[in-house]
């Protein structure tokens, strides 16, 4: 059965919700994608399913943005080791470079930074 972009959504709504980064996978050309969507972007499978990603991955672009007054937060366009590049938040103490090398945050940092979507440098890269 087909699922509809709704159900896609709710799944991976409930994927974040537990901690979980979930990918969507097609079955006919095995292209893995973020975020959710109802059809493959590679071929147009609608024979798609979920698969977590590893956490893992790199910091393909990042800037530094102002949040008022003088607070600011570090955005950055993450590629997961599995392939597909996803906007996120970073979390450091330190600098963060294109190429670090980063990780899926845990709960805390997810909370501090607000963002469903956080990473953190591995403690090799900082
Ligand atoms: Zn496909």
């Amino acid at each position: 059965m087909t699922q509809t972009l709704n159900d896609q959504l709710n799944a991976y709504r409930a994927g974040l919700d537990a901690g979980r980064l979930l990918l969507l996978s097609c079955r006919s050309c095995g292209k893995r994608f973020h975020y959710p969507r109802h059809r493959c972007p590679g071929c147009l499978g609608d024979g798609l399913e979920y698969t977590e990603a590893s956490g893992q991955g790199s910091v393909h672009a990042i800037t530094q943005m102002s949040t008022g007054g003088d607070g600011s937060r570090l955005v950055a366009m993450v590629e997961l080791l599995e392939g597909p590049r996803v906007t996120a938040a970073i979390v450091s103490e330190g600098e963060v470079s294109v190429g670090d090398t980063v990780v899926w945050a845990s709960a805390e940092d997810v909370n501090a930074a607000g963002c469903p979507l956080t990473f953190r440098p591995v403690p090799s890269a900082l």
